[in-house]
């Protein structure tokens, strides 16, 4: 069987921090790589969402982009992400992307930008910006042993709420809010993240865990063959080596 897998990036052209853009090649390459045929669209402000996508993918920006997309998000886009979510498809939000997953952001001194709430998270800005590189530890059942390393820099504080998970554990660095020591969300396929990086080259484990859940909730069950890691591993060890000294 011939597998595929349909990738949207939502608003590229105003959310992409810190080469956020680089986890779509990831993806893209790690699922070629497998004889995997990817197809990669881009949707922004006044675009609509198609049914057919697997993984929905959205990077971090500033307020004043956030402030930009946020009606377009939740009015033009919101039910439709909201019905995909439930049925199980994927998504990953970095930063100001993942705040506006949750409930709602506010700024320091503007209105609340409303987010579409496909986590159960709400985000309020303190007076600090958390800036440095992050070490944690996967919260994820099953991947316990594994950890994420990556760059967060965010006014926000992100407050997890009943129905959502945190994705790790901090061991360096501040993560959701300083204070719990969580590090990101995930909640059904939805996962949230402060790290930027970008993310995936760092963690290959976990773009393949999300390549995994995006490929099994369309096909089923699907398990995803090892590929060499020895570059991305160096990276991520460095990254650790870097934070703990
Ligand atoms: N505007 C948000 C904050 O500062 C998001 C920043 C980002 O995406 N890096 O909290």
């Amino acid at each position: 069987m011939s597998l595929e897998l349909v990738i949207c990036h939502l608003y590229p052209d105003l959310m992409n921090l810190y080469g956020d853009r680089g986890n779509i090649s990831v993806l893209v390459k790690r699922a070629q790589w497998r004889g995997i045929d990817v197809k990669v669209i881009s949707v922004s402000i006044g675009d609509d969402i198609s049914s057919d996508v697997d993984f929905f993918f959205m990077g971090g920006g500033q307020d004043r982009e956030q402030r930009l997309l946020a009606p377009d998000l939740v009015h033009r886009k919101g039910d439709k992400l909201r019905k995909l979510a439930e049925e199980g498809v994927v998504f990953l939000g970095i930063c100001g992307g993942y705040q506006l997953f949750g409930h709602y952001y506010k700024p320091k001194n503007n209105p609340r930008l409303e987010g579409i709430g496909i986590l159960d998270v709400y985000t309020e800005a303190g007076d600090k910006r958390f800036i440095g590189n992050v070490f944690a530890r996967s919260k994820l059942s099953g991947y316990e042993d594994f950890t994420l390393v990556g760059f967060e820099n965010h006014s926000g504080r992100t407050y997890l709420s009943r129905d959502a998970n945190p994705l790790g554990e901090i061991i360096k660095g501040y993560g959701n809010n300083g204070t719990d020591k969580f590090e990101g969300a995930w909640q059904r396929n939805v996962f949230g993240t402060y790290l930027h990086g970008p993310l995936l080259p760092k963690n290959p484990w976990f773009a393949d865990f999300l390549l995994e859940k995006a490929l099994s909730n369309k096909y089923g069950n699907i398990k995803l063959s090892p590929l060499d890691d020895t570059l991305e591993l160096k990276a991520h060890k460095k990254a650790i080596e870097i934070i703990s000294r």
